[in-house]
């Protein structure tokens, strides 16, 4: 490695579908997105090399990070073999008491189930159906297996204990037993738990930070838009900043890693975007 990547970008994605919505890059600009990934020699890394690149360690120029936000059931369909086919990885942010039991899907065939949009996808949750919308575990093993995703936690329940409760006690106290069911099933389910979380709905504020570096979280993606640089740890762990991706193409893609694996650019184009 003759010199190491400057600046990281981390992407944001929800849904990956044939159905469209709010949240979804379509499975066309998806596939368009990845090729040119692999095409352009861009490395996606993992949450170990980024935590060890963010403490100072180097990485390749091209370094880049896939999230995934939800750990909605089209990411089983379509995102992994995509990933899959390119030798890519990614992280997926899992709500655990969403997740159900049972066989993995077909993901293609008259078998297919039907993909929900995000609207129908929330009024599924709400209504106790999170399973028409939510990854099984079954199928998270498999995308663990193959080696395409990471999984990490998005606490247990999603609510928002800044908005649910009535004072900054109750707030922390929801927000800390959601993180520790959250790291409980992880680790019965899986084996591991890590210390990255990311914040619902990318809330947070110091009470927040502070409960959850308590729960032993030191990495917290967030919805902030930028580039992520070595330093800046404050103690209590590291907000990561996110680009959260457009239903475009490749091309679209190609101009934002241009612009966010350069330091300079990258502030200068929030400067003014701001
Ligand atoms: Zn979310």
């Amino acid at each position: 490695m003759t010199r190491s990547a400057r600046a990281v970008p981390v992407l944001m994605y929800h849904h990956i579908s044939t159905t469209p919505g709010m949240f979804t890059v379509s499975l066309g600009h998806f596939a368009a997105q990845m090729a040119h990934l692999a095409r352009s020699g861009y490395t996606t890394i993992g949450s170990t090399q980024l935590a060890a690149y963010l403490a100072g360690e180097p990485l390749p120029k091209k370094s880049v990070m896939l999230t995934f936000d939800d750990g909605y059931l089209d990411n089983w369909v379509h995102a992994h073999p995509v990933l899959q086919a390119h030798g890519l990885t990614a992280l997926c942010f899992l709500v655990t008491s969403w997740i159900g039991e049972g066989p993995m899907r077909a993901r293609s065939g008259p078998k297919l189930p039907p993909l929900l949009n995000h609207r129908d996808g929330e009024v599924a949750i709400e209504n106790g159906d999170a399973d028409r919308t939510i990854l099984r575990w079954s199928e998270i093993d498999v995308m663990r297996d193959g080696g395409t995703f990471e999984f990490h936690s998005h606490t247990h329940s999603h609510v928002r204990w800044d908005q649910v409760s009535t004072n900054a006690d109750d707030k922390c106290a929801g927000l800390a037993r959601d993180l520790i069911a959250a790291r409980t099933t992880l680790k019965a389910r899986l084996g591991a738990a890590s210390d990255h979380l990311c914040w619902p709905q990318g809330y947070y504020d110091d009470d927040y930070r502070r409960v959850a570096s308590q729960a032993g979280f030191r990495h917290f993606y967030t919805c902030e838009t930028g580039s992520n640089y070595p330093g800046n740890d404050d103690g209590a762990g590291r907000s990561i900043s996110r680009l959260e991706v457009r239903d475009r193409s490749a091309l679209w893609i190609a101009s934002r890693l241009w612009v966010h694996t350069r330091p300079a650019i990258s502030r200068a184009y929030l400067k003014i975007k701001r």
